[in-house]
C-alpha cells in the first residue's frame, strides 16, 4: 500500500455539522488545517433533507449563533433557508437546501484555506506517551499518516478515537440499547392542503404526540401559515392503516418535512430497530433492511395517505442516517440532571435547548422532555480524559445517553465545532496541549466570534 506523510497544526476527522465549523474556527484563527472526509462532499447529516432545529429555546430566544448562524443568514441571502420559523413541538424550525447548504460549506472552507482530503477514511492512529500523534486515514488503496497539533475527532461515532483506544460508552444505561438509525428519503408532488383538509376532518392525528403535550398551536392553523414547517403525526390513522394491510412502518407518526425547493417534501419515516451502527455487520444490515422499507412506506403513503396520491419518489439519501453510536470519556461529562437544570458551567462553549428526543431503538416510540432553560456544553465535554491532543466535536462528545438526546441536533454540534477549532487554534499557537489551555481564552474568542453562551 502507498503511503504518503502530511502535517499541520489540526486535523479534523469528519466533515459534518461537527466538523465544518471546527475546521473553519481553527483555519480562520490561523492554525494550517487539514479536514478529511470519507464522502467527496462535505455535509454530513446537513445534507439529508433535515431541518436544523435547536437555534431558539423553548422559550423562543436565540441561543445557537456564530458560524452556524453565518449558515443561515448565507443561506436566507441566496433564497436557500426560510430562517428560524417558531414551533411549538420542535421550539424553532430552520429549514435549509441541502445541496445548497454543502456548497456553502466547501466555499467557506477553501476561504478560509482548510486543506480538504476527500474520499478518506480514518483507519489508523499512533499514539505514543498518552498523546495522538498521528491519524491514519486511507483512501484509493493509499495511506496518508498526518501529523498535527490536535486532532478533532467530528466522525459522529468517534472513529479515530476508537481506533486510538479512548474510552467510550453506548447507549442507555440500563440497557445500552441506542437510537435506531433512519433512511431519510424525498417525494415530489405532495399535496399539502390535501392533508390540512384531511387533519381538520380527523383533529386526533394531529394531537398524540409521544410524552410531550406540545399544547397549542401545533396544529393546521401553523402549518397552513408557513412554509418551515415539520409534520408529526397521523398515529391514529396509521393504527387503522395497520389493521388493513401490511405496513412496513416501524415508528408510531410519520414525519413530513417540508423544505425549500418547491412540491418536495423530505420523510423520516423508516426506522430499523435492534441496530448498532458503529459495527459494519449491523451497520449493513441497517442499510440493507433501510432500503427495503423504502419502497414498501412509498406504497402505504401513496395508496392511503392523505396528500401522497400523486406522489412521486424523489431521492433516497445515499446512506442511513445514525442517530446515536459511541460517547467517549471527556474530561467533563454532562448529565442529563445538569441539562434539565439548565446548568451553564462557566467554561461554557456552547448552548443547548432542544428537547430531550430520544427514538426507541427496539420499535415503536418516542421519549420527549422539555428542555425549560438551556444548559451549557463545557470545554472538558470536548476534551479527551484519555488521549492527549484530542478533541470531540459533534454527538461524540461526553454526555450521557439523554443529554445526546438533546445536544445531537445539527446547531448545537455546528456550535460545539466552533468551540473545538477555537480551542485547538489557541493550542496550536501556544503549542500547548488543548488541557491547559486558560478556558477563558477560548469564551472570550468565541464571544467575539459572535457564539450565544450565556
Ligand atoms: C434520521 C435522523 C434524523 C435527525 N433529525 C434531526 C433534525 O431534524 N434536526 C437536527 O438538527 N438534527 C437531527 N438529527 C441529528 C443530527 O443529524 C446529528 O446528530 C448531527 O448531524 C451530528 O453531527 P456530526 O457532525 O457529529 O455527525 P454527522 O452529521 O454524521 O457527520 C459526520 C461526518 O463524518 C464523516 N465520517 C464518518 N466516519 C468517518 C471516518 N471514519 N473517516 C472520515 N470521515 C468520516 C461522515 O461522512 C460525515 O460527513 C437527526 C439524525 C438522524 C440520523
Amino acid at each position: 500500500m502507498g503511503k504518503r506523510e502530511l502535517t499541520c497544526d489540526v486535523a479534523v476527522l469528519g466533515g459534518g455539522p461537527g466538523g465544518i465549523p471546527a475546521a473553519l474556527a481553527a483555519a480562520r484563527h490561523g492554525a494550517s488545517v487539514i479536514l478529511c472526509e470519507r464522502n467527496g462532499h462535505l455535509g454530513g447529516n446537513a445534507v439529508m433533507g433535515l431541518p436544523l432545529l435547536g437555534y431558539l429555546s423553548q422559550g423562543g430566544r436565540q441561543i445557537v449563533g456564530g458560524i452556524a448562524q453565518e449558515f443561515v443568514d448565507d443561506l436566507m441571502a441566496s433564497g436557500d433557508s426560510f430562517g428560524h420559523e417558531r414551533c411549538p413541538l420542535h421550539n424553532s424550525v430552520t429549514l435549509v437546501h441541502p445541496d445548497r447548504f454543502r456548497l456553502l460549506a466547501l466555499k467557506k472552507c477553501l476561504e478560509a484555506g482548510v486543506r480538504l482530503l476527500f474520499h478518506t477514511e480514518v483507519t489508523g492512529a499512533v499514539v505514543a506517551d498518552g498523546r495522538l500523534q498521528k491519524a491514519v486515514v486511507t483512501g484509493k488503496g493509499e495511506q496518508v499518516e498526518i501529523s498535527a497539533r490536535v486532532f478533532i475527532d467530528a466522525t459522529g461515532d468517534g472513529d479515530l478515537a476508537y481506533i486510538a483506544g479512548a474510552q467510550y460508552e453506548k447507549g442507555s444505561a440500563a440497557d445500552h440499547m441506542m437510537q435506531p438509525p433512519t433512511l431519510m428519503f424525498s417525494v415530489t408532488g405532495f399535496c399539502k392542503e390535501e392533508l390540512m383538509s384531511f387533519l381538520e376532518a380527523h383533529p386526533e392525528n394531529m394531537k398524540q404526540i409521544d410524552t410531550v403535550n406540545v399544547g397549542e398551536g401545533y396544529d393546521t392553523k401553523l402549518w397552513r401559515s408557513t412554509d418551515s414547517y415539520v409534520f408529526v403525526g397521523m398515529k391514529a390513522y396509521l393504527d387503522e392503516i395497520r389493521k388493513k394491510t401490511d405496513c412496513p412502518i416501524f415508528r408510531e407518526n410519520i414525519i413530513i418535512i417540508n423544505s425549500t425547493i418547491p412540491g418536495k417534501v423530505f420523510l423520516n419515516i423508516v426506522r430499523v430497530p435492534d441496530s448498532d451502527c458503529s459495527d459494519i455487520e449491523s451497520l449493513s444490515e441497517a442499510e440493507i433492511k433501510g432500503q427495503l422499507q423504502v419502497e414498501g412506506i412509498f406504497r402505504i403513503l401513496r395508496e392511503y395517505f392523505p396528500g401522497f396520491g400523486n406522489a412521486v419518489l424523489d431521492s433516497i439519501s445515499p446512506a442511513i442516517g445514525v442517530r446515536e453510536t459511541r460517547r467517549f470519556r471527556g474530561i467533563e461529562k454532562v448529565t442529563v440532571d445538569q441539562a434539565l437544570a439548565g446548568y451553564k458551567p462557566e467554561n461554557t462553549i456552547a448552548l443547548a435547548g432542544y428537547k430531550i428526543d430520544i427514538h426507541s431503538g427496539r420499535g415503536e416510540g418516542t421519549v420527549l422532555r422539555e428542555i425549560v432553560e438551556p444548559y451549557g456544553i463545557p470545554l472538558g465535554s470536548l476534551i479527551s480524559a484519555d488521549l492527549d491532543g484530542l478533541l470531540l466535536s459533534g454527538r461524540c462528545i461526553s454526555v450521557d445517553h439523554e443529554t445526546l438526546g438533546s445536544m445531537r441536533v445539527m446547531p448545537t454540534c455546528m456550535a460545539i465545532g466552533q468551540g473545538a477549532g477555537t480551542l485547538a487554534a489557541c493550542a496550536a499557537r501556544q503549542g500547548a496541549s488543548p488541557r491547559v489551555v486558560d478556558f477563558r481564552e477560548v469564551v472570550d474568542t468565541l464571544f467575539k466570534d459572535k457564539a450565544i453562551l450565556k
